[in-house]
Order: C-alpha cells, then structure tokens, then sequence
C-alpha cells in the first residue's frame, strides 16, 4: 500500500502517518516523486484501511497495491484450481463441466425424468434446488427436506453429482446428511459472510454466484471469505447482473469470464439461464460463455419445461441441451490457446 503525501505536506504530518502504520504493525519506506513524498507501507497490509489514512492531513491519495482477496488471487497461487465435485467429476484446470437440471426440485418424478435427460444429453452434474430463495413469499418455496431425498436417489440411479442451494446455516447439517455434492450459494447470498464461513468449515466443494450487483472486487472478496476460512474448493459462476436493460432478465456480463480468470486461479462457470431468463437466448449466451474461457456451464433443464413450477421461461429441453453441451465444449476447445494466453496457461 502506498501513501501519497500532498505537495509540501510538514515533517509533523508525515511523522503522525508513520505512526499510524506502526500501530497497525507494519514498517515502512520513505521515498520522493518530484515534490511528493510516498510512504510504502510494508508487511501484510490487508486489515489496514485505505480510509484511516486518507483522513489524515496531508496525505493526498492512498493506493492499494496488493489485494484484500489475497488467497484468491493468481499472484497467490498461479496454478489453476480445479474442484473435485464426486463421482469423477472435475472443475477447472482443464476440465470443463455442464451442471443441469431444473429450477426447483418438484417431484420425485419429475426429477428422475430430467436427471435421466441431462445423463442423456452429456450432462456431468445434477443441479436442482430443495429450498428456493423466492422474489415473493407467496410463490413455490422448494420441497425442502423431501427435495433433498430426491437428489439423493437420483445421484444413487444417474450416478450425478448434485448442486443444491443452501440459503440458511440452519440446513448445513441436512445438507451433509443427504450427501449434497455441492452446496450452491445463490446470487442473493453471495454477500451472506456469516453463510460463508459456516460453509468454509464444511470442506464441501462451494458454488459461489456473483451477486446480481456485485461488483468483480467485491465478489472476489466474498470469495476470500471462503478461502480465508480453510475451503478452497470454490467454483465461481457469472449469472449475469443487475443493469437498465430490461430486454432480458439480467445482462450478461461475459468480460468477467477472461477477468476473473486473470485474477484468480478459482475456476468460474458461466450460468447462461439467469443471465438471460428466456430460453432461446440460452444457447447463443452459452456459446459466447464458453467461448470466453469458462470452465463450465450450469443450465436450467426439465424433461418439460412448459410444465415448470419455477423459471419455466429459461428452462431448456433435452434435445436443447444436448446440442448445447456438444457446441460448448467445442468451442471451449477452440478458444483453448487463445484463454491460456490470458494468464500464462494457467500454468497447468
Ligand atoms: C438458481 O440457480 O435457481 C438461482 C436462484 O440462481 P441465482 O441465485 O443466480 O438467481
Ligand atoms: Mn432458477
């Protein structure tokens, strides 16, 4: 972090910001650009607040040098993370996955009919929500426990991994009862830091989607929390964010993709459903994810859509998203050379 001293800024001035940074426990170095004086502060620097400083008199600007999201970032760990999510299924370090399913978990037969579909169409992972984190309080709310059985038994017939999303500390432990593979944290909890660093102490393989307003310095923050707390099996997933445009149900914001990946060695999916909300945009959205580096997809999928409880407007059929799947990973293998170039190949 350094601190940029005003022009002609006194000794007395200069003196009171070096004793802050001995408060803080940090040393630091002294040096001149023209008539500025620029004090480096040296050592870890993540609980010192840019603020603290940038009140004191004289000091003219403070910039951080090194970022708050330390255990996420590439300087960190350059290498590429990958996440084992069960039964053979990797994230990541040059392994791309499609996560599908439904919205919402409805039946035991409507899920078995979509599992046996995403199986069928080259799906690596079984997703579908137990508890969902509805916009009205008066809408289908998820069968709760009962939901989970159901993921259970299917993974027990398809052999799918399961993502499922978990909206309160309370179910951690239904969660781990009934063997959820991957605990899904939605775009409305991204920033639920007591959520998070329950589900740090769990292990369990974390899909973290960015907030709907959230920005990228902010997410990856979210996901510090998770990495800083002893889990570092943390997928990261763009579902889109909240923009003026109303054309679509969110935008798209497909530049995170190649910019997270320079960031952080974290794997990241891209979610062409929420970004989207309709299903003949899905295809086009996933193809552009795909082709911005992602290293994986998770689709909205039902045996039938029309009949959904949830989100029936962006839910694809089978024959959808087996077409989507096959042109995904090609055109994830096309851009392969050109993403790796972004961050020295992930030094894989
Ligand atoms: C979901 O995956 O069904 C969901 C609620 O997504 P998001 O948290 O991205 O809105
Ligand atoms: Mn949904």
């Amino acid at each position: 972090m350094i601190v940029y001293m005003k022009r002609g800024a006194t000794e007395e001035q200069i003196k009171a910001v070096l004793r802050r940074i001995e408060e803080y426990g940090n040393s630091y170095n002294i040096d001149k650009e023209g008539e500025h004086v620029l004090i480096g502060i040296r050592g870890d620097t993540r609980a010192v607040s840019e603020g603290v400083f940038e009140q004191l008199p004289g000091v003219a600007r403070v910039i951080r040098v090194s970022p708050t999201w330390k255990e996420v970032s590439r300087e960190f760990k350059p290498k590429d993370t990958s996440v084992d999510i069960g039964n053979g299924v990797k994230i990541g370090g040059g392994h791309f996955a499609v996560i599908a399913g439904p919205c919402a978990v409805e039946s035991y037969e409507q899920l078995i009919k979509t599992a046996e579909v995403v199986k069928a169409a080259g799906g690596h992972a079984l997703r579908g929500g137990a508890f969902k984190p509805r916009t009205s309080p008066y809408a289908f709310q998820g069968l709760g426990e009962e939901g989970l059985k159901y993921l259970k038994m299917a993974k027990e017939s398809t052999g799918l991994p399961i993502v499922t999303e978990i909206i309160a500390i309370n179910d951690i432990e239904l969660f781990l009862k009934y063997d959820v593979d991957v605990f899904q944290v939605g775009a409305r909890n991204c920033q639920n830091y007591a959520l998070l660093k329950e589900l740090a102490k769990t292990g369990k393989p974390i899909l973290l989607k960015r907030g709907m307003a959230t920005t990228i310095e902010e997410y990856l923050n979210a996901a510090e929390y998770l990495l800083s707390h002893g889990n570092s099996n943390v997928i990261l997933c763009e579902r889109g964010i909240r923009t003026f445009e109303t054309a679509s149900r969110n935008t798209t914001d497909v530049n995170a993709i190649p910019i997270i990946k320079q960031l952080s060695h974290l794997p990241i999916i891209g979610d062409p459903s929420h970004s989207t909300g309709k299903r003949n945009l899905v295809a086009s959205i996933a193809y552009a994810l795909a082709g911005a580096g992602c290293d994986g997809l998770i689709i909205e999928a039902h045996y039938n859509p029309l009949l959904a409880k949830t989100d029936a407007d962006q839910q694809v059929d089978g024959e959808e998203l087996k077409r989507i799947i096959k042109k995904s990973i090609a055109i994830r293998d096309i851009v392969e050379e050109d993403v790796s170039k972004l961050y020295n190949g992930g030094t894989k």
